[in-house]
């Protein structure tokens, strides 16, 4: 009983086991003092996961033995053989001149902000870190923000403290800190904190505002709700961009995240339309899937960035169904002769279109199917809705069979695992036309044509308007 007791107690002090970071950042926005203090556990190996940021930390130290002493790194990390007096360490970062620009995975200034990687900052614990382990806060200048994709736990004005969550300190976040416009909202359930940024050039948030909601409602409209309860949206407007978002990528460091480029001439019809916020809001309703394996994730995100914008009506049901058909027609064109999706997936580069459109090719088989088999009860939708409340995990990584299979499992089907099986060592984009067939779609992808055919019901449902008010507020 003792021992039972014992173990009890341990295992409660291992789960508050919270290390607390400082970080102190100077006018400039480019100089940093840190201070990090571990109470529970000192670690003996720290690591910053960047090889950059080791040229630009500097003066780190610990006091041993009432002596304080400078640390230098060796082949990438920190040792720290004893425990420090205070079981705490300070560093400083020197940024020094940044370029102008958005590189989410560095550091670079954008008129009175930095973007910035918390890579470059922090040394952290090489070993995982376990849920909210690592709390951060953030001195600031005055009128200096700071925008996180992680959970804040401070008090609104007061300092910034966040808590960072397992996947932080490993998986890509990217910070913006200085001037520019915050504002939060809530869609389907899940608080958008947008931090939008007033150079290159400036657009109006409200404007912004309306383009996530738009694109997050119809994401929303698939499960019930938004599927993650928070999203960080990095917004850079800029000049004389060729499309209203040139640019734009989700990540997942301890929150999901957009970071995105807008074009701040791009007009109300154009930000209506808009299919690329929808595919990184879509991205979200799957967790992280290993890059090995992006046509799963690119290719669900591809499927419903058109579905979505039909059922929302930026796009009429037919116009949806064209740009769909375009879509897997690109993937079909892209499929270099002798390549399996395998293979494809490994080098992405050369094989963009194949990837986003061979995954797309297995959400609308499956949704089809799913539709056909249940006499329209159930379909992809339903089983993301029952993945994202059961199963979801959104701090691991899975593998494409991972996530099939429990796709399967949930739909009660084989059908995500057997048409893996199918196409992933195979050479050939999925041959789409029994498919087309059945569903009444005659014609060419540029020129196709619409008729009755035995699931030409599931064809008008996929992209159905369907009314905003079924998502929870
Ligand atoms: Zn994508």
């Amino acid at each position: 009983m003792r021992l039972l007791l014992c173990l009890a107690l341990l295992s409660a002090s291992a789960h508050a086991d919270l290390q607390h970071y400082t970080l102190r950042v100077a006018p400039s926005l480019t100089g940093y003092s840190a201070h990090a203090c571990f109470p529970d556990s000192v670690p003996e190996r720290l690591i910053t996961g960047s090889g950059r940021a080791l040229a630009l930390m500097r003066d780190i130290r610990a006091r041993f033995g009432g002596v304080t002493r400078e640390l230098t790194p060796r082949h990438g990390a920190l040792l720290l053989p004893r425990v420090p007096d205070d079981r705490c360490l300070d560093w400083a970062v020197d940024l020094g001149d940044l370029a102008d620009g958005t590189d989410w995975n560095s550091a670079t200034r954008i008129g009175d902000a930095l973007v910035v990687s918390p890579r470059l900052l922090l040394w952290r614990q090489a070993e995982p870190y376990r849920s909210g382990d690592l709390e951060l806060r953030f001195e600031l200048p005055p009128g200096v923000e700071v925008s996180a994709p992680w959970r804040r736990v401070s008090a609104p004005g007061a300092a910034p403290v966040f808590r960072l969550g397992a996947t932080a300190p490993s998986w890509p976040a990217t910070l913006l800190l200085g001037r520019f416009e915050r504002r939060e909202f809530e869609v389907g359930g899940a608080r958008f904190e947008l931090a939008l940024t007033a150079a290159p050039a400036r657009i109006e948030a409200a404007r912004v505002q309306r383009w996530v909601e738009q694109g997050a409602r119809a994401v929303a409209g698939v499960i019930g709700r938004f599927p993650v309860e928070r999203v960080q949206l990095l917004v850079v407007p800029v000049h004389d961009a060729h499309e209203a978002v040139p640019d734009a990528v989700t990540a997942r460091g301890g929150g999901a995240a957009i970071h995105a480029k807008l074009h701040a001439g791009a007009s109300d019809a154009a930000l209506r339309r808009d299919w690329v916020i929808v595919h990184e809001l879509a991205h979200f309703l799957l967790p992280f899937v290993d890059r090995r394996d992006a046509w799963l994730s690119e290719g669900f995100a591809s499927y419903y960035q058109h579905v979505l914008r039909a059922r929302s009506g930026a796009l009429t049901p037919e116009a949806g169904w064209r740009a769909l058909l375009d879509g897997l027609a690109r993937g079909d064109r892209g499929t270099r002769p002798g390549i399996t999706l395998r293979d494809a997936a490994h080098a992405p580069g050369a094989n963009t279109m194949r990837i986003y459109w061979s995954g797309a090719a297995l959400a609308l088989h499956a949704d089809v199917e799913l539709r056909r088999r249940s006499g329209g009860r159930e379909s992809l939708d339903t089983v993301l809705a029952r993945f994202v409340a059961c199963c979801r995990e959104p701090d691991r990584s899975w593998r494409a069979t991972e996530l099939l299979g429990e796709l399967d499992r949930l739909s009660g089907t084989t059908l995500f695992s057997t048409w893996h099986a199918e196409h992933i060592h195979s050479a050939f984009f999925p041959n789409l036309r029994p498919l087309y067939a059945e569903l009444g779609i005659a014609g060419t992808p540029d020129a196709p044509r619409f008729g009755t055919a035995v699931l030409s019901g599931i064809r008008e449902e996929l992209m159905r308007p369907r009314a905003a008010a079924s998502v929870t507020r």
